[in-house]
This record gives C-alpha cells, sequence and structure tokens, in this order.
C-alpha cells in the first residue's frame, strides 16, 4: 500500500478509511459465525480483505437490483442479511442470476458479507429488534438456540384485542402490499407474545410452551398453522404470518447503527462519520406485489374487527 500524502485531503481519507479485513473483524464480533445454523452460509462471500472501506450499504437481500444500487452510491461493501450463494454452485458466469450477482459484485469492487442465523439470535438481533418495537417487557429467549437464544416472548403493556394487536404489528412494521395475517378471533385477548422473525413454522411447541397468547412469525403455511391451532385446540397462541421481508427488515437499522459504532470505538485521528459512511437500501426485497380477493370469506362474527 501506498503511504498517503498527508497534505492531500483524498489521501488521508484513504489512509483513515478501515480495510475490509478490519471491517470483518467487527462484523464477526458483533455476529459471531460460530453462532450460524449448521445448514447456514454466513460470513465474506466477495472482496479483497485489503480493501478500503469507506461506504457500507445494508440490505436485506442481495439482488442484482440491490447490488445495482450499491455499485452505483460506490460502496465498498455490501452487507445483508439472506445469503447469496446458500446452495452449491459449480459456475459464477453471468448466464445464472447468482452468477450475475457475484459478477457484478467483483466489477463493483463491492465486498459482500451475510450475517443471518447468526444475526437471528443475536441480542441485539432480528427478533429483539421486533419486540422491542412492539414495547414488549419482562422479555426472554423463546428457544435456547444460540447464545442468547432464538426468538423472543414478552408482555405487553396491558391486555389488548387480537384484531388491535394486529393493527399495532401492522403500525410498527414497514407496509406490505400482503399485510399480515391472523389465525384467531379478534375479539380473543391477547397479552403474552412471541417472536421469531423469518421463518418459525418449526417453533410452534416452544411458542406454545412459553404460555404466549399469540406467536407472531412469516412464511407460514396451511399443515403446520392448523396443526399448531388444532394442538392448541383454537385456544391460544394464536398465530400471525407478519411477512418475512417486513419482520426482518426492521433488523438492518440497527445492524448498521452497531457496525458504525462499533468502528468508531477504534482508535482514530478522524471521526468515524468521515471515515466509514453507512446507508440502508432503498429498495424493497418483499416478493410479493398485491393482493386480490382478500377478506372475501372473513367471518362474520368473532373476525378481526
Ligand atoms: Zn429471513
Amino acid at each position: 500500500m501506498q503511504t498517503a500524502d498527508p497534505a492531500d485531503p483524498a489521501a488521508t481519507d484513504q489512509a483513515s478509511a478501515p480495510v475490509l479485513g478490519v471491517v470483518v473483524d467487527v462484523l464477526e464480533r458483533l455476529w459471531p459465525t460460530a453462532d450460524a445454523a449448521e445448514w447456514d452460509r454466513v460470513g465474506l462471500v466477495t472482496g479483497d480483505l485489503d480493501q478500503p472501506v469507506r461506504r457500507v450499504l445494508f440490505a436485506l437481500d442481495p439482488t442484482l437490483a440491490v447490488i445495482e444500487e450499491a455499485a452505483a452510491w460506490g460502496a465498498d461493501l455490501l452487507v445483508t442479511h439472506h445469503p447469496l450463494l446458500l446452495r452449491g454452485v459449480h459456475s459464477v458466469a453471468t448466464t445464472s442470476a447468482k452468477g450475475a450477482s457475484v459478477t457484478a459484485l467483483v466489477r463493483a469492487r463491492c465486498a459482500l458479507y451475510v450475517a443471518h442465523t447468526n444475526a437471528d439470535v443475536a441480542d441485539p438481533g432480528v427478533s429483539t429488534v421486533i419486540a422491542d418495537a412492539l414495547g414488549l417487557t419482562a422479555q426472554r429467549p423463546l428457544t435456547a438456540i444460540g447464545s442468547c437464544g432464538a426468538g423472543r416472548v414478552g408482555e405487553l403493556a396491558g391486555p389488548m384485542s387480537l384484531g388491535d394487536f394486529a393493527d399495532l404489528l401492522v403500525e410498527t412494521l414497514p407496509a406490505t402490499a400482503g399485510g399480515v395475517r391472523v389465525s384467531g378471533p379478534g375479539a380473543a385477548t391477547v397479552r403474552r407474545v412471541a417472536v421469531m422473525g423469518g421463518s418459525g413454522d418449526d417453533q410452534f411447541d416452544a411458542a406454545r410452551a412459553s404460555g404466549a397468547d399469540v406467536y407472531i412469525t412469516a412464511d407460514l403455511r396451511h399443515h403446520p398453522v392448523l396443526e399448531a391451532r388444532e394442538e392448541a385446540r383454537d385456544g391460544t397462541p394464536y398465530v400471525i404470518d407478519a411477512g418475512h421481508w417486513a419482520m426482518e427488515s426492521l433488523w438492518l437499522a440497527t445492524g448498521l447503527e452497531q457496525l458504525l459504532a462499533s468502528l468508531g470505538e477504534r482508535p482514530t485521528s478522524r471521526p468515524a462519520a468521515t471515515r466509514v459512511e453507512g446507508r440502508l437500501s432503498g429498495l424493497r426485497t418483499e416478493p410479493w406485489t398485491f393482493v386480490a380477493g382478500a377478506n372475501r370469506a372473513r367471518p362474520e362474527s368473532g373476525g378481526v374487527s
């Protein structure tokens, strides 16, 4: 690396920007890769450990549009929650979307780093951010996965109807075309809430064992939900599918804030804000675009009011 000329502000900026290797160390302290699920693929995907990092973009998904956004802004690092390469690939040619994504990242000299299930189980992490946004108190982990536990259980400030709680959830999360889907009577009273960001259809037993009145997660299918409701004999926990993108994108601002704060703690002669600039993606990677026919079969009595 060349020695920076202190008389040249641009050169000084370059000299004081942390290199990717330093930023990766910080990322791994925030969200240890050892906390990721065995099937997961987290950590650094593309990039040169010696490249300076001045601009970091946070996004939920490394789609081609998000990579284009990162490149257009001149980002040196893109941090996403979801992995780009979860399954094995034998080519990164532009003939596939995955290959085109890797090629675009390399061409733009933009590194990609993934913090997925290791960010799910962190505190603060994907589920704690949702629990905090809902104002849940007396929070505890829903399950014992990871060093901090996965998911969150907590209490609302006071009891409210399931219908009002669904409205609160809609106001708390980023807007989506589909809103939230509720399984349970709108007039029922809820106070204890269990949350699992992302796809939590394997945690119905934990939600029931926690004594939660309502369980919020996403990507729910017919059989798991019906069976969970059968196990609960139509009682609690009621179930809400709040949408994968909406639930998890709430975490991005916290993740970015944590990274910038951690980088700022490093000894430097210049304020952290001038060394590394952070930004949240302005793109919505929610794949659903509209809903038709919602509520046509809404129950006349006991429905969400
Ligand atoms: Zn997810």
